[in-house]
């Protein structure tokens, strides 16, 4: 396999996170991630992103808004409300 790019790195990104592509592109992305600190940064990045926003699916899909707010809750919120 030759060398991979920046560009090849940033395309095969995804494939590279989920762990779906295969031993060959695997090895190449980790040999070009030894000799490319901009790419490391990359993926932390790209990774940070991806965990922030399953972070937050996974706790939408945790918490619903219970159905039963307290009727002082409520209130509250109402009257926090700037009114018009
Ligand atoms: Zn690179």
């Amino acid at each position: 396999m030759p060398e991979l790019s920046c560009q090849d790195l940033i395309r095969f990104l995804d494939d590279y996170v989920d762990m779906t592509q295969s031993d060959k592109v695997r090895v190449a992305f980790d040999g070009h991630l030894k000799n490319c600190p901009n790419c490391v940064a990359y993926l932390k990045t790209y990774r940070d992103t991806i965990s922030l926003a399953r972070g937050a699916c996974a706790e939408d899909a945790a918490a619903p808004p219970p159905d039963d707010i307290p009727e002082e809750l409520i209130q509250i919120i109402l009257k926090s409300r700037p009114s018009d």
